[in-house]
């Protein structure tokens, strides 16, 4: 499946036809934000709770490269090694030279979006490098060759009787209908990839600056296998992650989880400073962490900062009706949903992902359900404003010239008759009062939804006349 985000209006209406991917939307997105409604519904006050969370994700942006490099600092005197990638292709060297330098050949991984972002397992595959997904939702994308639809539930776009016959032709596995029965047969087959594995990789939730901790946050235990089982662990984990201290963590981990999954703890917290020391009998020996920018610094540097404060739980994807009936592929990116559509034109470039700040109502769904209180709507219009700038001069005159008539009463009142003589002669020709059917550039307008013809009298009009 390719991933790309300028052809997202022909996979939004293949979306739209298909029926499985219909019913699983429908679950998915339901549940995952009734659990949300529910646990935040628990807190005393959960709006001083998630200015709170702000409030440590805008200090941490403020002070990002002070806190980079004071993390970096501690993780170099835990023993551990930190490389720092430019953009996805230094990234993914760095990648490639540990596993030369260590003889690495087989690696287990936890959820890390990054690494699906920069495209790791597609560029180590030819050098004879291989990497199993470790995640059940991961795992059973990475077996059905496709890609994560959801931040949180990579296979949101799936049905339970998908993923069972998934499992019966790739795995061998018994006919089921339970989950568990899945699962269980999933973690079997995994559990032998952890002791083979020459290397473990993980993303990261959050970096502490203060003690130089990179934190996971998991239910499977998978994350916890992959970076204490294998002999030398690398996490892949975004500049914008660092946060300035435990005490802004305990925060952000309560609206974490309870925005994800509705949970109000999840089953494991990883922190990981570096390697294993002398005394500890679990751990890597060597312990690589990897902070990647690729475009994140331009983020930062422009209008759109704020973006960078997400925490990543997913919560506007399931509250977002474009999401809820399209799901996560119609984006054509590593990240859907409202937030993909802000971040993926500004990591990718404008031009590359056009349509994706079109595909939202701006009903304003997004920013109630953010524990960060990201203005999505706001940046979805400003990208839109700028994306007609950059791209459609002929959209920019068409605009002035509109906007030189509304500010100009003589020619708003002659353009308001000739608009009404004329959409009303066009209607007259196409039978009724309404336009169905409008020529060229505007058609667009008609394929899915009448024109009405302007009203004879206008306002001006029945206000000269009715005033006295
Ligand atoms: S923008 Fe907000 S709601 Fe959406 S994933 Fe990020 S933190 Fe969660």
């Amino acid at each position: 499946m390719d991933m790309i985000p300028n052809r997202f209006n022909q996979q939004a209406v293949i979306a739209l036809e298909d029926i499985q991917l219909q019913t699983a939307l429908d679950r998915g997105t339901g549940n995952a934000d009734s659990r949300r409604r529910d646990t935040m519904a628990e807190l005393d006050d959960p709006y001083a709770l998630r200015m709170q969370g702000r409030g440590a994700r805008l200090r941490g942006l403020a002070d990002l490269p002070d806190l980079l490099e004071q993390a970096e600092r501690r993780i170099l005197a835990s023993g551990g090694h930190v490389l720092w990638a430019a953009d996805a292709a230094e990234a993914n060297q760095h990648v490639l030279d540990i596993c030369r330098r260590h003889n690495l050949k087989r690696g287990v991984k936890s959820k890390s979006m990054v690494t699906e972002e920069i495209g790791l397992l597609p560029f180590l595959k030819p050098y004879g490098i291989e990497m199993v997904e470790t995640d059940l939702g991961e795992y059973i994308v990475q077996i059905s060759g496709s890609h994560p639809s959801h931040i949180i539930m990579p296979v949101m776009h799936m049905t339970k009787e998908q993923v069972r016959d998934l499992f019966m032709e790739k795995l061998g596995m018994p006919y089921t209908d339970e989950a568990s029965g899945m699962t269980a047969w999933a973690r079997q087959t995994l559990r032998d990839e952890y002791l083979q594995a020459d290397f473990g990789m993980s993303g990261g939730n959050f970096i502490i600056a203060e003690t130089g901790t990179v934190v996971t946050v998991t239910n499977e235990g998978n994350g916890r296998l992959c970076t204490t089982v294998p002999p030398v662990h690398i996490a892949m984990v975004g500049i914008e992650k660092v946060i300035p201290t435990w005490e802004d963590f305990a925060c952000l981990l309560q609206l974490l989880t309870r925005s994800a999954t509705g949970q109000r703890l999840s089953v494991y917290v990883n922190a990981v400073n570096g390697p294993a020391r002398g005394d500890e009998p679990d751990g890597p020996q060597t312990f690589y962490l990897i902070l990647v920018d690729n475009g994140r610094s331009d983020i930062y540097a422009s209008d759109y900062a704020e973006a960078l404060a997400c925490i990543r739980c997913g919560a506007c994807l399931n509250v977002c009706p474009v999401y809820q009936n399209i799901g996560g592929h119609a984006y054509g990116s590593t990240y859907p949903g409202p937030i993909g559509a802000v971040i993926t034109p500004l990591l990718k470039g404008k031009a590359s992902a056009r349509y994706l700040p079109f595909a939202s109502s701006l009903c304003g769904a997004c920013k109630e359900a953010c524990p960060v209180e990201i203005n999505l709507p706001d940046m979805l219009l400003h990208l839109r404003r700028d994306l007609q700038a950059e791209q459609e001069p002929l959209w920019q005159i068409a605009m002035k010239a509109y906007g030189f008539g509304m500010s100009h009463p003589l020619l708003y009142e002659i353009g308001g008759k000739f608009a009404s003589l004329g959409t009303n002669a066009i209607a007259g020709m196409q039978g009724g009062d309404h336009i169905n059917n409008l020529p060229s550039v505007l058609a667009g307008w008609t394929d899915t939804r009448d024109f009405p013809a302007f009203g004879g009298e206008s306002f001006r009009d029945w206000w000269r006349k009715n005033r006295q």
